[in-house]
């Protein structure tokens, strides 16, 4: 039921994303240190609008690509992983999920309690990657 004269807002964690987790913001997108790792490192690139996929001009998708492959020189030179993954949600609100990966990273804590031990928190990795954004 809606309540006449409320604002509804749609609850979208992408628009929602807190600012002492953002690393960048440019062209239209922002990029932050991602609330809910999966792994340490692991950033996501949104547009700044809430826009699925389809909605997004020829120009925004160059662009979003550009900074998914700054995202990715600037962790292979802050953690060295073994490998980089890059996972795209369309709708409602497109975002590039760029996650850095280990060999074994699939522990046995993730598998049995859905759970996995990060080093750092997300704050502290914001901090560290947006240092080494700069200097990209
Ligand atoms: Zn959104």
């Amino acid at each position: 039921m809606k309540i006449p004269g409320v604002e509804y807002r749609t609850l979208c964690k992408y628009c929602n994303l807190s600012n002492e987790l953002l690393i960048a913001e440019e062209g239209g997108f922002r990029v932050y240190a991602y609330d809910e790792p999966f792994n340490n490192g692991h950033l996501v690139i949104v547009p700044k609008r809430h826009v699925p996929l389809t909605e997004l001009s020829t120009s925004e998708l160059y662009h979003a690509l550009k900074l998914v492959r700054r995202a990715e020189a600037v962790l292979r030179r802050v953690y060295n992983p073994h490998g980089l993954n890059v996972g795209l949600v369309t709708y409602p609100h497109a975002a590039f999920h760029v996650v850095p990966r280990w060999n074994g990273d699939v522990s046995f804590i993730k598998v049995f309690f859905n759970a996995k031990p990060i080093p750092e928190t997300p704050m502290e990795y914001a901090r560290r990657i947006r240092n080494a954004w700069e200097q990209a």
